[in-house]
């Protein structure tokens, strides 16, 4: 079943046309690695489904893209709903500088949850997903800034899970990082597939290799070729 559809996806930034037609489907509770070069248009396909192109002045957007069925560009598309649905995480790790618990409850609060109970609850339980959990509850009070990279961004992979998103977009959450910390939040990703459907720029093959179920390969703002995993990477 897939969860995410898109078809003949065009975006132009100003005359540039940086995606000429893009057709992508995300099946449920899988990842799907967007790979390619430098340049060649990943964030910018990353970024249209969850409309955060849209604030970018001078960009137009044509295609299709639904999620659940639902076109995410009619105008009846409620974008905090949306943005519910389908989270974001970053290269750049980028926690708030204040407390874990506000950084993780950060996106609960704004969608209005206003239940102390409820709110410590997804907190304890997005932080043991994104594996920065401590029992002894210390690290909550910590300023997320004081955090090693690896750290930081398992709290905002943990902000990100707290609003309990069905997809999850991944713009090349480990490149930032040293070797070791991305190689074990790959492992934490890797653990929340049967929990999220996910999809990863990223411009390391092995990476993709290791942790896609599908992977997309990108060009000049052509998807030059989808497939599964095990097919796109060994010859026959
Ligand atoms: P990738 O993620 O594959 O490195 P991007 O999606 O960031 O590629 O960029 C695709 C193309 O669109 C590039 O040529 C880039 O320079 C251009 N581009 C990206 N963002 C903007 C923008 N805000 N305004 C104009 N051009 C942009
Ligand atoms: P990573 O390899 O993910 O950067 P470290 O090996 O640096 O993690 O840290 C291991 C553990 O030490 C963490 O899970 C955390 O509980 C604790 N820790 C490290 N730095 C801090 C800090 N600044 N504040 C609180 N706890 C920390």
């Amino acid at each position: 079943k897939e969860i995410m559809t898109a078809k003949n996806v065009k975006l132009s930034y100003g005359n540039f046309e940086a995606l000429h037609g893009i057709d992508l489907d995300l099946p449920e509770k899988q990842l799907t690695a967007l790979i390619g070069p430098s340049g060649c248009g990943k964030s910018t396909f990353l970024r249209c489904l969850n409309r955060m192109n849209d604030d970018i002045t001078g960009v137009k957007i044509s295609g299709d893209i639904r999620f659940n069925g639902k076109d995410i560009y009619s105008p009846k598309m409620d974008l905090v709903a949306l943005r519910k649905h389908v989270g974001m995480v970053f290269q750049q790790p980028t926690p708030f500088p204040f407390s874990v618990y506000d950084n993780v409850a950060y996106g609960l609060r704004i969608a209005g949850v206003k239940d102390k109970k409820l709110i410590e609850q997804r907190v304890e339980e997005s932080l043991k997903q994104a594996a920065i959990w401590d029992e002894t509850k210390d690290n909550l009070k910590r300023n997320a800034q004081d955090f090693s990279g690896g750290q930081q961004q398992r709290i905002c992979i943990a902000r990100t899970l707290a609003i309990r998103p069905e997809v999850v977009l991944l713009d090349e959450p480990t490149s930032a990082l040293d070797p070791i910390s991305s190689m074990e939040i790959e492992k934490t990703l890797m653990g929340l597939k049967h929990k999220y459907t996910f999809i990863m720029v990223t411009h390391n093959l092995q990476q993709a290799s290791r942790v896609a179920d599908q992977v997309a390969f990108l060009m000049n703002g052509n998807l030059i070729e989808t497939g599964p995993t095990e097919k796109m990477f060994i010859s026959p």
